[in-house]
């Protein structure tokens, strides 16, 4: 067995200096002669006189046996050092027998024996001793800290739990009862919900009081539920009302009772509910009469039955919050989605029903599963290897979050890891923060449903859109000749131009939404890849939109950010990407401003980059603008500008499906950075 407290040179010299003083008592003895008959029984021949050494080699004999056992017994531990010393022990005690048949010279065993027993007893309870310290004082500290993370004060608890019974049973009386040490039940939180005033009614209460604990000592003594009518109330009240006591039991020992007072006839089917309340009462009972006694101070532990108690009183506390801890994995069960919980070893600590069931195991195969077993259950095409999956979480610390498509089973199933860590304050709540990682949390949702639905409704609409296309082609074409026609009088040609033109606007806006929602549905491999020089694609734009820049009076500047490699790309959607955000910054910045492009290599990515010197997006709306249909409310905006909050979802969509992402900064009155990152080849 490996020492749990490792023994300092500090630590032997005291025990070598502990072991001497027990061979310094022995020696004294031996000097005043009161070992002589016990020395005599180690001698072969009595009768005669055999010579004694001399009083220093005497008193070097009985120090060295003492501490040599000492010795040994601090070196080889409490067992093994026995066996040591009991063999030397033997040796010398056959030597003793021989040398003096032999030789007619007593060699000290007598002596020697007990300096060495004594010194290895003193040796062993000073290190039982140091053992019960650290036990104590770790003891301590785990109840103080486990006391300390409660929600609230364990009475508070006993109240709550009360209040709890009242709130589902009619009740007119609840107390909890604790025991003191002579097993005298006392109460320890009580509930009324009558108030009672007469004098009458008191002399009554105290009677009924002392009927109640009698009937709590029967219900402790027994182990067994005690129901019976309620005499006292019942005189008053007719009907027949219960009095029902159930006993507290924490840990296999009593700890109280609880007395309750119905209003009505205790009904059988509440007795299991009395006892599910009844546990989490005694736990709390418990944990409160633990806090209460006072710990004994250190020094006296391993003497003191207080203390002993006190320490048995803070492992049941222990205990109890042990059992409070699981509840959690319990309550998961009850979960729907799958979830498991793994240590950072990669043991499975928890796995529920449903993601067994997810990941296709049996209750059997659930309890030999490793980390790694249950995620090669998930592998896909997008998810073909874990390891790495795990490891980036593990790096990060950021969660992982896949959506995995199974064809073959027509589902699919939302997988996320994540990795749990717990922030606390070192010493006390005072240092400095510490972040501690405590397991992996995988959890995996069947959005099959989701998926179908999003699926149609996306459908639905594109089928809608192209059937809006072709009235409104009629529209415009009608509108379009119309205005042409001279005889018609100048206002109605206008009108007719402004049919004209929104309807124009119109297919530009259900042509975009299309774009959107095809891409969305197209799987990442669909998109046509081909090998594209990012720069050439920026000047390109650059030189699209400079007449509708100039319009403004804004200068289109492109930056060069030196040499770049080839991404792999859908030349015009790229484009489109970039015309967007071009678009964007002319559209969204005052005349006489610059729109800077920039292009950079990243680690394994190229950026480009669109600034302007516009109106900016104030914060909250940074993370929404990529979204379908949404468009920023801003003061003194031009309604006349075309705006359908699609732009920029088609922009994300696009690079996401491309595999790389999208990025904002932005700062209201001063301008924005829009950016995207793909993948280099
Ligand atoms: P649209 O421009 O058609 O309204 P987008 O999806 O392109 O749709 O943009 C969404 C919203 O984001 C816009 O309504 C606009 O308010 C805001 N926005 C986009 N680009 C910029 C920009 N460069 N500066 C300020 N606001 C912008």
């Amino acid at each position: 067995m490996k020492h749990l407290i490792t023994p300092s040179i500090k630590s032997r010299f005291v025990s070598l200096a502990l072991s001497f003083a027990p061979s310094a008592v022995v020696f004294g003895l031996w000097s005043w002669g009161a070992l002589a008959s016990l020395g005599s029984v180690f001698v072969v021949g009595r009768g005669e006189a055999s010579t004694q050494p001399q009083w220093w080699v005497a008193a070097l004999l009985i120090a060295a046996a003492g501490m040599g056992a000492g010795f040994a017994v601090e070196r080889a531990g409490g067992r093994r050092g026995l066996l040591f010393v009991g063999a030397a022990l033997a040796v010398l005690c056959a030597a003793s027998f021989a040398v003096s048949a032999l030789l007619r010279i007593d060699i000290l065993f007598a002596p020697m024996l007990l300096a060495a027993l004594a010194s290895a007893l003193v040796v062993q309870v000073r290190r039982l001793w140091i053992v019960d310290t650290e036990l104590t004082r770790n003891l301590q500290r785990v109840a103080r800290r486990a006391s300390a993370t409660e929600a609230c004060a364990a009475n508070v608890r006993l109240s709550g739990g009360l209040k709890l019974l009242d709130t589902v049973l009619p009740l007119k009386e609840a107390v909890v009862f604790s025991l003191d040490s002579a097993g005298v039940p006392a109460p320890a939180a009580r509930l009324r919900s009558d108030a009672q005033g007469s004098a009458a009614a008191e002399t009554n209460r105290n009677s009924a009081w002392r009927e109640g604990v009698k009937l709590c000592e029967r219900a402790v003594r027994t182990g067994e539920i005690v129901i019976q009518p309620d005499l006292t109330a019942s005189q008053a009240e007719g009907g027949c009302p219960s009095i029902v006591v159930v006993p507290l039991r924490h840990a296999g020992r009593a700890v109280g009772a609880l007395l309750v007072r119905l209003r009505e006839e205790f009904d059988e089917t509440d007795r299991p509910l009395l006892k599910n309340v009844s546990a989490q009462l005694a736990r709390d009972l418990q944990r409160d009469e633990a806090r209460a006694q006072a710990a004994p101070a250190d020094s006296a532990t391993l003497y003191s039955a207080r203390a002993a108690e006190h320490r048995l009183e803070s492992f049941h506390m222990i205990a109890g919050l042990l059992i409070e801890q699981g509840f959690a994995a319990h309550a998961l069960s009850e979960a729907s989605d799958g979830h498991a919980v793994a240590y950072l070893d990669g043991t499975i600590a928890y796995v529920n029903q449903p993601m067994l069931a997810a990941a296709r195991l049996t209750e059997k195969d659930g309890a030999r599963l490793d980390l790694f077993g249950l995620l090669d259950r998930f592998r896909a095409g997008v998810f073909d290897e874990p390891s790495i999956a795990v490891r980036r979480v593990l790096q990060t610390g950021d969660a992982y979050e896949r959506e995995l498509p199974f064809p073959d089973r027509n589902q699919t199933l939302e997988l996320r890891i994540a990795l749990i860590t717990e922030s606390r304050r070192e010493h006390n709540g005072q240092g400095a923060l510490v972040v501690e990682p405590l397991c992996l949390a995988v959890t995996v949702r069947d959005v099959t449903r989701i998926k179908e639905y999003e699926k149609l409704k996306s459908d639905m609409i594109s089928l809608m859109s192209h059937e809006l296309r072709t009235p409104i082609t009629s529209i415009n074409g009608f509108a379009e000749l119309l205005a042409m026609d001279d005889t018609l009088p100048e206002s109605t040609r206008e009108f007719l131009t402004i049919i004209s033109s929104e309807s124009q606007r119109l297919t530009r806006m259900i042509n975009t939404f299309l774009a959107v929602t095809q891409l969305e549905q197209k799987d990442r491999q669909e998109v046509l890849k081909i090998p594209l020089m990012l720069d050439d694609v920026v000047r390109e734009t650059i030189n699209s939109m400079q007449p509708v820049a100039k319009r403004k009076r804004i200068r289109l500047v492109e930056r060069e950010g030196g040499k770049l490699p080839p991404v792999a790309a859908d030349r015009s959607l790229i484009t489109q990407v970039v015309t967007n955000l071009v678009e964007n910054a002319i559209k969204y910045s005052p005349e006489r401003t610059a729109v800077t492009l920039s292009t950079a290599l990243e680690a394994d990515a190229v950026r480009v980059t669109v600034e302007d010197r516009g109106y900016g997006i104030p914060p909250e709306a940074v993370d929404r603008v990529w979204e379908k249909f949404y468009r920023v409310a801003r003061d003194g905006h031009d309604k006349e500008e075309e705006s359908t909050g699609l732009g920029l979802s088609f922009v994300r969509e696009v690079v996401e499906q491309h595999g790389g992402e999208v990025a904002l900064e932005s700062e209201v009155g001063r301008g924005s950075k829009f950016s995207f990152t793909l993948p280099r080849l």
